[in-house]
């Protein structure tokens, strides 16, 4: 539990702080007398629970939540019935808002016979006008409503509720604020993701994040280090930097860095074995900092490189800003620097406009690129990107048969490449026990791959070396050495 600030500074006699986090610390201190109270009046703990869509930054900012929760005095707790539940919504494709509605549905019938359990919405969703009015029209039980460029407000949020009664709603269109230091509980006790930007600037023809996510900012490099100190001294051996595009970090800093430089500094800290990232964007993938993963020891060899279409002309539609070639030539130059680079991308399917010419492109790269793996999607049309507005949305039929050739392709060059280390000696970052084999613990190399073997729990955010006696597809099974 990182705690940066002292409880015991916070006089609740004073006036509520303006500056950010102590205010919000104020409110947890105000907070905590509150549930206390509860807990002597029910006689038992409050509960809270954080259910959380979509991507690492959501879950990054569901671990700051429940580090506030915790602060205020409220335990976690899996039962569908808590005091207080968290939902940190994610709106990249129109199927993840309809999965929103649903568990809505389930929520009203639980407030019905619990009219205390507190509700709160978050998350990317909420930044959408349309959703808000039709939560306040057809969700009247929903108790708080909040967007991306507030998260740091939830106790005041929560206080606000408490006082007012009814249904609290407080959507920011954007902000350039960052507020560091606060509460955070981590899912894991040996590894943690680390914002190193927020927002995004790409304005990618189909995606929404930018209108969600805000204008991309990056964080202070002595804020995130002095975190990634702190995570080391707390036990993380394996740090995941997180931004929709670390490889323009630094650009809005007033003494801008570059991403690669940040890495190096990353790399001087105690503690720290292993270091990931995500997510590059092709456009700003600069030699040195192939360079830099090349010379590192921690930099792990694993690089996730979007591509999402083939065909130079789609890409140009997408706004995507690098060509067909350009592209092969980043994954040759990767190649050349690491040879046993893993190499993983996103790939979307029936942009509008696709022709089979284009599928065609997208296929070549796949088949001259060779990923380890790659995230393939089905194109969603997300209402307020114009690619939802763009002429010759392509058939469903079709997008289907393209959909289901490109898996076909993509299983076999991933089995073959990922099955490239059979036999060899490689150190695994330990995870956890395995769920079908109680005798196994699962981990995983450097280059992402899942590996199984014989272990218990006491390896668990260990690094051990693992001999990979057999590949079996997109994972090995191996035996441990020594
Ligand atoms: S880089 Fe493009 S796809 Fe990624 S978050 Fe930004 S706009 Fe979306």
């Amino acid at each position: 539990m990182f705690h940066m600030i002292d409880f015991d500074q916070i006089d609740l006699l004073a006036p509520v702080p303006n500056g950010e986090p102590m205010r919000q610390y104020y409110f947890m201190k105000l907070l905590k007398n509150w549930v206390s109270k509860r807990e002597e009046e029910l006689g038992r703990k409050l509960t809270y629970q954080c259910r959380t869509f979509g991507c690492q930054m959501n879950a990054k900012d569901s671990e700051k939540f429940a580090g506030m929760l915790e602060e205020m005095g409220f335990v976690s707790s899996e039962e569908d019935v808590v005091d207080i539940v968290v939902y940190n919504t994610c709106t990249v494709r129109e199927n993840a808002n309809q999965r929103v509605y649903g568990h809505l549905g389930n929520l009203k019938t639980l407030k019905k016979k619990h009219p205390d359990m507190m509700i709160a919405m978050c998350g990317c969703m909420m930044q959408e006008p349309d959703v808000v009015e039709k939560l306040k029209k057809s969700y009247p039980f929903i108790d708080i409503i909040f967007g991306t460029h507030n998260i740091f407000q939830f106790p005041e949020l929560i206080q606000k509720r408490i006082e007012k009664g009814s249904m609290v709603v407080d959507i920011w269109d954007g902000t350039d604020m960052i507020v560091e230091n606060l509460p955070s509980e981590r899912k894991y006790k040996f590894k943690s993701g680390v914002n190193i930007t927020y927002g995004c600037n790409n304005f990618c023809s189909y995606c929404i994040v930018p209108y969600v996510r805000g204008r991309e900012r990056s964080r202070n490099p002595e804020d995130i280090l002095k975190e990634i100190e702190d995570l080391a001294k707390d036990g993380v051996v394996e740090v995941m930097l997180l931004g929709q595009n670390v490889n323009s970090y630094g650009k809005t800093l007033e003494h801008p860095i570059s991403f690669a430089e940040l890495l190096k500094e990353v790399e001087k800290i105690d503690g720290i074995e292993r270091i990931r990232f995500m997510t590059s964007h092709p456009k700003d993938l600069s030699p040195e900092l192939i360079e830099v993963m090349a010379n590192s020891k921690k930099i792990c060899r694993h690089f996730h490189l979007p591509l999402q279409s083939g065909s130079s002309r789609v890409l140009k539609e997408m706004n995507r800003r690098y060509t067909k070639e350009r592209y092969l030539e980043l994954v040759e130059n990767l190649r050349e620097a690491m040879p046993d680079i893993s190499l993983t991308t996103d790939i979307i399917v029936g942009f509008p406009g696709e022709t089979e010419e284009d599928f065609q492109e997208t296929l070549d790269v796949v088949e001259k690129a060779r990923f380890d793996s790659a995230y393939t999607f089905i194109y969603s049309k997300r209402t307020g990107t114009p690619a939802a507005t763009m002429e010759n949305q392509v058939p469903e039929d079709v997008v289907k048969d393209r959909f289901n050739r490109l898996l076909k392709l993509v299983g076999q060059t991933s089995k073959e490449q990922t099955n490239r280390m059979e036999g060899m000696t490689l150190p695994v970052l330990v995870e956890e026990v395995n769920r079908q084999l109680p005798d196994y613990v699962t981990g995983r190399l450097e280059y992402n791959t899942v590996v199984h073997f014989p272990g218990d729990a006491s390896l668990i955010g260990k690094i051990v070396n693992v001999h990979l006696t057999k590949a079996k597809g997109f994972y090995y099974m191996g035996e441990m050495e020594g």
